[in-house]
């Protein structure tokens, strides 16, 4: 089975589907991509977003606040932890730092971050992290703020090998998006031939980043088989394996995603 382990589904165009989201995700689920991750970016789109995907049991949902909305309604952790008590809601993110397209002192932005990783700790839930032109702090901030405990995922990843080391050290998994197709990323597939299969996820982040050979379209989440063949090809393993292998790190890292869902057969 394929898993998209990070997309933005209130998001994605639905002009293809005559703005019909049920038809999206019926031809989402017959690509074969039978587990969704709809992450949160503020909290204000929040409701209409957790509402949007109740219908869908194979979508689950984060909370958090995106480092790159700054005028925002701003959560303590004590709201998040109470978010994360729907049961639909498996992680806390997506969280990090940006320092690409914020300028100024980053200050609020770790502050934020810290917050978020405390009430992922509270809520036993792990992390969404988002990080851009701020490895280093954002790894000192995971290890500070005990990370670890829970873990997590380093999504959209575009560091270099050296950040994968300390985020793998620190128990976290790696997620590549359609970025790892691009023409100009062969650094990046060097770092994605290297992240243990056993800590590896695959994302579409829809509706951004369409991976090639859909690249400059709208992304949706079954363009995500094009994220795996890439890594299949790059590490010699079969599409079908490295979705397995992806598929099932998914449900051990994030472990209130239902593994068997009505009307679906029972893993052998
Ligand atoms: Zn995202």
């Amino acid at each position: 089975m394929l898993v998209d382990s990070h997309c933005h589904l209130d998001r994605v165009d639905l002009d293809p589907y005559d703005g019909d989201f049920a038809r999206l995700m019926q031809t989402t689920r017959a690509a074969g991509v039978a587990r969704l991750l709809c992450v949160a970016i503020d909290l204000e789109r929040y409701p209409a977003m957790r509402a949007l995907i109740e219908p869908f049991p194979e979508v689950s949902v984060s909370v958090g606040v995106h480092p790159n909305e700054r005028d925002v309604h701003e959560p303590s952790a004590d709201e998040l932890v109470a978010l994360a008590g729907d049961p639909r809601v498996v992680a806390i993110g997506e969280t990090g730092l940006d320092y690409y397209r914020s300028t100024g002192d980053p200050g609020w932005q770790q502050q934020r971050f810290r917050r978020h990783i405390a009430a992922a700790r509270t809520a036993r839930r792990p992390l969404i992290v988002h990080s851009r032109a701020a490895r280093a702090d954002t790894i000192r901030i995971l290890a500070e703020e005990r990370a670890g405990e829970v873990g997590g995922v380093l999504h959209c990843f575009t560091e270099d090998w050296e950040t994968a080391r300390q985020a793998l050290d620190l128990g976290f998994h790696i997620s590549f998006s359609g970025i790892v197709t691009f023409k100009a990323a062969d650094e990046l597939r060097e770092v994605a031939r290297r992240v243990p299969l056993d800590r590896l996820l695959i994302e579409t982040d829809s509706p951004y980043l369409a991976p090639v050979p859909h690249r400059g379209r709208s992304n949706e989440p079954r363009y995500v088989a094009a994220v795996a063949d890439c890594l299949a090809g790059l590490r010699g393993l079969a599409p079908d394996a490295l979705a397995a292998a992806t598929g099932e790190n998914f449900f051990r890292l994030f472990e209130r995603v239902p593994r068997v869902l009505p009307g679906e057969a029972a893993p052998s």
